[in-house]
């Protein structure tokens, strides 16, 4: 007689043992029927063992073990061990939310591993650049484990040093996993790869895949016989055999954080995950993350800088600062810029329009009265879009219907305050009328098939103006793109949120890098009412290293990340005031008087305290040391479990948090 030990998708930490006749060790990774409550589930085996704690009669008997998968190996249960214990997610949560769907079903559908894709060979390659080269030779893809990162601005070549490596480690019979942020808005670089390696067999991994498909994909990738696999954050944890080196694009950015239910970092895990498979791990950026910057700084990652563009003729574009305070706004465009986009119209040139907010304007408003537009179930403005009428929430779905008069005092004249992408579009329209103008944003633009159209028409020349939001900003070519001009770039300069100067950074930086790839020079125009502002000045400079020590100096006075370490506890309730007593009486449990290298703030509200018809309370703790945070969080969950919460309260915690 065996005992199963079972991992199941639950909110528990912990696993479920079952009696099993005929499993033998060999089990360990398959998965598992159960019978669980009054129905069924699909576990994963763990262990298996000759004891339980349990009374063996109590012990169900566990359900037949699917044969349809070899066993998970070892080292997919290494990983998620790793963060399961890192980031106090339960084991079984972990595990099972790393299958594709298809996997996790009690009675899936029938279907074979995967096929070799078809893609048309590129022409020559290009002679790598002095820096390209030097950035290749420093990594050793043969050498076991090492955390590189590769610091290039926009068209320095930072893919075709990719390229060249995914090359050497296929050469060596390794496979490649390839992490982008939003694989949707990077279709080029999915061809890029494609047609680069004609003869491999190159899958995708990402949630807008139909589930069969990355079944198929991620079946091929355990298998080994997929070579490179191209995904999203969740495929971090695509079982490879044979992998060989791990790379991960644009690594700053945000979407590689999954923000609900399991919260972890897949930039993060990939360096474990290298680590744990004595692999080369290379992060890529213009503007890194600065705790990635700060391990390079440090000397814990290995740096490549690839300081000039790739294309010889191509140059940096020239960045100017628009002081706004004395200048005339029409509809927030400065005379200036539009100037300069008449002459790029003139010239048969585009021009970008970046203004990072979607919708007709912000918000809706009685000047009689004082009504505003709010959602009420979030704190939050509804956002007014004029293209079909409605007042939208952009954080819990909430719309409405325009209402014709102030539903408070009557008054029909209510207007619109602020300005979003559709405004900026209609007066852009007036302004431009034999201008062809493209609005991309989450409103135009919402699935992949529209976004691959809206390349296509923007690299026919179709489009002369582009208004959008950072959609436009990521990984494009655009090649008759010379101008760029930015509005709406002052809200994010004194937020309350410290990271989010490192936001604005990056995202000017990444748009300004939109300017002028290919032969044509590149201007970028920002309007600002402080020109003074340092971040400003780094921008024009295109000085990323500056602007990173400034902040990291910052940073590290004022104790904030990556100098310290941080965990949230967040509670979510019908009423605020019982999510902040949760909250005080987690504060106040007795372990943490035993653990005095961590500090605890007060409980306080988010910042946005109310979403959902749900308020939202959170608590900091703290650390200078990262093995100190990591011992404390285990017994601190423990004890927040034993709890009795109100029966509407619901809380997480959040390691390394990024929003607050
Ligand atoms: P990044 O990923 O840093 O934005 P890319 O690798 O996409 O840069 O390169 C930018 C452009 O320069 C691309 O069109 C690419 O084909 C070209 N390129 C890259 N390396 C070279 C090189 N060594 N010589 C000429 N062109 C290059
Ligand atoms: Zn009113
Ligand atoms: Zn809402």
């Amino acid at each position: 007689m065996a005992i199963l030990r079972v991992a199941l998708d639950l909110p528990l930490h912990r696993l479920f043992d079952y009696r099993s006749d005929g499993a033998s060790p060999a089990d360990v990774g398959r998965r598992v029927r159960v019978p669980f409550g009054r129905g069924e589930k699909l576990g994963i085996v763990v262990e298996v063992v000759g004891h339980s704690d349990w009374p063996l009669e109590q012990l169900k008997a566990a359900g037949p073990l699917l044969d349809d998968l070899p066993p998970l190996p070892q080292d997919f249960f290494a990983l998620a061990d790793f963060a399961s214990s890192y980031y106090q997610a339960p084991l079984g949560e972990v595990l099972l939310s790393a299958l594709p769907a298809g996997l996790k079903r009690l009675d899936p559908p029938d279907r074979r591993a995967g096929r070799a894709s078809k893609a048309k060979a590129a022409g020559a390659l290009p002679e790598l650049t002095a820096e390209q080269r030097t950035a290749i030779d420093a990594l050793a893809v043969d050498g076991g484990f090492s955390a590189n990162l590769l610091f290039g601005v926009t068209g320095s070549g930072k893919t075709e040093v990719y390229l060249r490596l995914v090359d050497k480690a296929l050469t060596l019979g390794r496979q490649v996993l390839l992490l982008v942020p939003e694989i949707n808005l990077t279709p080029q670089l999915e061809a890029r790869v494609r047609s680069r390696f004609p003869a491999r067999n190159v899958v995708a991994l990402h949630s807008e895949l139909a589930e069969a498909a990355r079944e198929r994909h991620w079946r091929a990738a355990f298998a080994g016989e997929a070579d490179i696999v191209l995904g999203t954050r969740l495929a971090v944890f695509t079982p490879m055999p044979r992998l060989g080196l791990i790379v991960v694009d644009e690594e700053h950015d945000a979407s590689f954080k999954q923000q609900d239910g399991m919260r972890y970092s897949a930039r993060d895990l990939a360096v474990v995950r290298a680590r744990q498979r004595g692999v080369p791990v290379l992060l890529g950026s213009a503007t890194p993350s600065l705790e990635t910057w700060a391990n390079a700084q440090a000397g814990r990652y290995a740096l490549q800088t690839l300081k000039e563009r790739a294309n010889r003729e191509a140059s940096l574009p020239a960045v100017d600062i628009l002081d706004t305070r004395r200048l005339i706004l029409r509809e927030g465009v400065a005379d200036p810029l539009v100037v300069a986009i008449r002459e790029r119209l003139a010239r048969g040139e585009q021009s970008l329009v970046f203004l990072n907010r979607r919708g007709y304007a912000p918000v809706l408003a009685c000047p009689a009265c004082g009504w505003v537009s709010r959602c009420q179930r979030c704190a939050a403005n509804l956002v007014l879009h004029t293209a079909d009428r409605r007042l939208r929430c952009h954080h819990c779905g909430f719309e409405h219907r325009i209402p014709r008069a102030c539903p408070t005092c009557g008054n029909q004249d209510i207007h619109p305050f602020g300005r979003g992408t559709q405004r900026v579009e209609e007066w852009l329209q007036k302004e431009f009328p034999e201008a062809r103008i493209l609005r991309v944003d989450r409103d135009s633009v919402k699935s992949r098939k529209q976004w691959e159209a809206v390349l296509e028409r923007i690299h026919g020349g179709e489009a002369d103006i582009l208004i959008g939001t950072q959609m436009l900003a990521k990984g494009h070519d655009f090649p008759k793109l010379t101008l760029v001009g930015v509005l709406g770039a002052d809200s994010a300069l004194f937020a309350a949120d410290w990271r989010a100067p490192e936001r604005l950074f990056a995202q000017l930086m990444q748009v300004a890098g939109r300017a002028g790839r290919a032969e044509l020079k590149g201007r970028v125009i920002v309007q600002t009412q402080y020109p003074d502002h340092p971040l400003f000045a780094a921008l024009v400079a295109q000085d990323y290293p500056g602007f990173a020590a400034v902040q990291l100096k910052e940073r590290e006075q004022a104790g904030f990340p990556p100098y310290a370490f941080q965990a949230v506890l967040r509670a979510e309730a019908p009423a605020m005031a019982d999510a902040i007593a949760f909250l005080e009486t987690a504060a106040a449990l007795p372990v943490i008087g035993e653990h005095d290298a961590v500090m605890l703030y007060d409980p306080v509200p988010m910042r946005m305290a109310r979403l959902a018809s749900l308020e939202r309370g959170q608590l900091l703790a703290e650390s200078f040391s990262r093995p100190a945070l990591q011992a404390f969080l285990p017994r601190w969950r423990e004890a927040i479990e034993a709890l009795k919460a109100p029966a509407k309260l619901r809380w997480h915690l959040e390691v390394d948090p990024l929003e607050f």
